[in-house]
């Protein structure tokens, strides 16, 4: 068992890595090799590169320092985040890992779909988790948004509550999933109609579905997809933390872009820093 788990491999959990190491934890940090950092060709504004440094460098050379210190990192996609007796498990597409604490530090979700009515229906037939809200729809016909594995993960929430479930990709690959009552669409979604609440999906090439309910699952999960299952508390999609960037749920933390504030590498470092310093005190503690 790990004493804590960082999601992420940017800036802020790079260096929550680096201290809660340093102060003797066992530490294990997953990421997925995306982060915002490599959409950034030149970064000019942060302390000790003269001339810069290009974001894709600056991420590869923060894994390669965690390395370097003995910290296990994995590259490999969080699925889902299991409460267990004295910790979590952290579910990935590869395997399970147990931990004490957990550190969310995933950045912001850069794959959020853009479809016309997906606002307006939010909470009224359109949900982003299905262990959440699920069981509203015991014995109707629901979809999932998405294709990767997260979306895979929500649809095997949902196949043994629903009547029948439509996986639709939006236009991407078809996921394995299997189920007699599971069907795949990858038609591009043109807009989510109703009048209350959701009734319909509206395809580009003019056909429509009927629906009782839809859950969003495109890309990968991030911090706010963990949060709502686990039942961290979110201001406007980001993650609320105290003054030691932890969360209401005791035993996990969040850093960086995740909760809110000024999205930059300094104060993802800031935040990744306190929130290493304070996941020692927890596991000490405990
Ligand atoms: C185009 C652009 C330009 C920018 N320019 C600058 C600049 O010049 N200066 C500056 O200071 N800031 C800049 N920023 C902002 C800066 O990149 C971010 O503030 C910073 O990277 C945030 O760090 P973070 O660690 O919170 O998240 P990120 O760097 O986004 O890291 C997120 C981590 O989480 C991992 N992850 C997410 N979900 C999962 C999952 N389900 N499973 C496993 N791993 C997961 C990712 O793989 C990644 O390792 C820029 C951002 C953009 C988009």
């Amino acid at each position: 068992m790990y004493d804590t788990i960082i999601i992420g491999a940017g800036p802020a959990g790079i260096t929550a890595g680096i201290y809660a190491k340093r102060g003797n934890l066992e530490t294990l940090i997953i990421h997925n090799g995306e982060s915002a950092l490599q959409r950034t060709k030149n970064i000019e504004n942060y302390y000790g590169f003269i001339g810069g440094i290009s974001g894709d460098k600056l991420y590869f050379n923060g894994i390669k320092q965690a390395e370097n210190l003995g910290i296990d990192v994995k590259n490999e996609e969080v699925i889902k985040i299991e409460f267990k007796d004295n910790g979590y498990n952290i579910v990935t597409n590869i395997k399970t890992y147990s931990t004490k604490s957990v550190i969310l530090a995933t950045g912001i979700k850069k794959n959020a779909p853009k479809i016309k009515g997906i606002k307006e229906f939010e909470g009224k037939g359109i949900s982003y988790c299905a262990i959440c809200d699920g069981f509203f729809y015991k014995n109707k016909t629901v979809a999932v948004v998405g294709s990767g594995n997260y979306a895979v993960s929500e649809a095997n929430d949902l196949i043994n509550i629903v009547s029948k479930l439509i996986i639709l990709t939006n236009g991407a690959e078809k996921p394995e999933i299997r189920g007699e009552n599971v069907e795949i669409n990858s038609k591009p979604i043109k807009e989510f109609e109703g009048n209350d609440k959701i009734e319909k999906i509206e395809f580009n090439d003019g056909t429509n579905l009927p629906i009782d309910g839809v859950f969003i699952a495109q890309g990968t999960a991030d911090s706010s997809d963990f949060a709502r299952k686990l039942g961290i508390m979110l201001n406007d999609n980001k993650i609320k933390v105290d003054e030691n960037m932890e969360t209401n749920i005791s035993g996990i933390f969040a850093c960086g872009d995740c909760i809110g504030g000024t999205l930059q590498i300094s104060k993802a470092v800031n935040d990744g820093m306190i929130a290493g310093l304070s996941v020692i005190q927890y596991v000490k503690k405990l």
